[in-house]
């Protein structure tokens, strides 16, 4: 018999790497196991508010993330049709000194690759792609994975960071993944491919009926990331054919002119059904949690998907860090302090996501409403950007 190891996280994505290297900071050796065979993002964005930046400062990966990242001047909101301006954030000092870090856009690749140099350098960490968990148990005072290769690992805490399709999450919850027909088709180009882009000032979001086309610059402001989801009319629970190339255009036909010519530039070769969940109060069975998408998926519609499982990250460790061996007192901790928090994000993804694809007269109204705000009017951002999980409630902290 092996003793159990004390942490084991399934799923090596943005969520499962950070919360590898909180929970080694927090004093915990952590395994990590990958199904895909070595660890790595898809080549598109990734937008992070300074609620997240907070966390990546405290995990010490902020400064190497940022040699990379783009620091936007302002998210604009555009009208897809009509292809005028309709509102924006200003994201400059005023931002900055509310929030007390920056707004950045970057490559999804360059923040894995920090945080995975980062879970490299730390001793306690180990790192194993290509292992698949098929199944989890808890066993009352340890938890078991069991993986395709028919292995088992046992552990004294069982990390869910398998993302939506999460397999940890059937042993909590028996729900799936929702669709309501949206489609994302995405990907970054070189820069110069752009004859006309927004500049690396500005992080553009599309909008109109049924759909929103995303553009931002990443990498040093080398490539240009461009994202445009729609409804497909053809989508059909349990059907794969649907949101096709064809449709893509058919439906960016009604596009201004420059969307339609930005569109033509885009990926084609993937395209990403989009699900959410609904939100669950309990996260977790005995000795076993969900973080990041695995306990909460979302709508990508505020860019919140990977900046809510980087909080998550540093609100488990902190709960483990301050008590101790009661790890199912931390378990409850972490769910107190996250599942109202992820919800509202959740809802509120839904939520804007159904104001963005208004068409008409409720289109107008929504573009008129938007219009009279001020670029620096920051009071619907604060609950997002504002929350500081090193200044959450109630977290005991650790005797000194
Ligand atoms: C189009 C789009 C745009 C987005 N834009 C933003 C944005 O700008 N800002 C933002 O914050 N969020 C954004 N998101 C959301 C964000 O991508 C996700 O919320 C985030 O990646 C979740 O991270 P995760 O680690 O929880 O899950 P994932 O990234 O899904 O990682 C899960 C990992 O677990 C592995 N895995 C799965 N099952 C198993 C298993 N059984 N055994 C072992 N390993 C397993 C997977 O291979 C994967 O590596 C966007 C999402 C989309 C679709």
């Amino acid at each position: 018999m092996t003793a159990p190891i004390p942490a084991l996280v399934v799923g090596g994505g943005i969520g499962g790497l950070s919360t590898a290297l909180a929970l080694s900071r927090a004093g915990r050796a952590v395994h990590v196991v990958e199904k895909a065979p070595s660890f790595g993002e898809i080549g598109a964005g990734l937008q992070l508010g300074p609620n997240a930046l907070h966390v990546l400062a405290e995990l010490g990966v902020l400064d190497e993330i940022r040699k990379d990242a783009v620091h936007p001047r302002r998210l604009v909101w555009m009208d897809a049709i009509e292809g005028e301006r309709i509102t924006a954030v200003d994201l400059g000092d005023a931002f900055r000194e509310r929030y007390g870090r920056p707004y950045i856009v970057m490559h999804r690749g360059d923040l894995l690759s920090a945080l995975l140099e980062a879970c490299r350098r730390e001793p306690s960490i180990t790192l194993e792609p290509g292992v698949e968990v098929v199944a989890v148990e808890d066993l009352g005072d340890a938890a078991r994975a069991r993986c395709a290769d028919g292995r088992t690992i046992e552990t004294e805490l069982l990390v869910g960071a398998d993302g939506l399709w999460s397999t940890v999450r059937r042993a909590i919850s028996d729900d799936e993944p929702l669709c309501m027909g949206y489609v994302a088709y995405r990907g970054t180009i070189p820069i110069e491919r752009m004859s006309r882009h927004a500049g690396l000032d500005n992080v553009v979001m599309w909008v109109g009926p049924d759909m929103h086309f995303v553009q931002y610059p990443v990498r040093r402001g080398e490539l240009y990331n461009q994202v445009a989801v729609f409804r497909s009319p053809r989508y059909r629970p349990g059907s794969d054919d649907w949101g096709t190339v064809e449709e893509l255009d058919a439906h960016y036909a009604q596009a201004c002119e420059y969307v339609r010519d930005c569109v033509k530039l885009m990926w084609r070769d993937k395209r990403w059904p989009m699900f959410d969940r609904a939100p669950i109060a309990r996260w977790s069975r005995g000795r076993i949690v969900l973080t990041g998408d695995a306990a909460h998926a979302m709508y990508q519609y505020i860019a919140q998907g990977a900046c809510q499982a980087i909080e998550d990250a540093l609100a488990l460790a902190r709960q483990v860090e301050a008590h101790g061996s009661d790890l199912p007192a931390a378990i409850a901790g972490f769910e107190a302090e996250r599942v109202l928090r992820t919800a509202r994000v959740q809802l509120t993804a839904r939520a804007m996501g159904a104001f963005f694809h208004l068409d008409g007269v409720a289109a107008a109204v929504r573009n008129a409403t938007m219009r009279a705000r001020a670029e620096d009017d920051y009071s619907m951002l604060d609950w997002l950007y504002g929350y500081r999980v090193d200044r959450a409630e109630g977290v005991a902290r650790p005797a000194s």
